[in-house]
């Protein structure tokens, strides 16, 4: 599990999530990834993609397929 920190595509603010390797499709990188953003006020799901080594490359809050999991954010660890 590796924590990361990065910032919501709709409402730009500070998220946290966790994830790891069996959370995407290792076939192809960037592999994307469903994050919804756990919040009162945003509650949307934004796509982000993550290369081999987890590191995000970009997200976007464009509906696409192809990512196999849906992860929540969490609190501010
Ligand atoms: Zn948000």
């Amino acid at each position: 599990m590796v924590l990361k920190v990065s910032s919501c595509p709709h409402c730009n603010s500070k998220i946290f999530f966790r994830i790891e390797l069996s959370d995407i499709n290792t076939e192809r990188f960037p592999a994307p990834v469903y994050i919804v953003h756990k919040n009162e006020i945003c509650d949307k799901t934004s796509i982000f993609y993550v290369d081999s080594k987890l590191r995000i490359s970009y997200s976007t809050k464009e509906k696409k397929a192809g990512a196999i999991k849906i992860l929540n954010t969490i609190d501010k660890p």
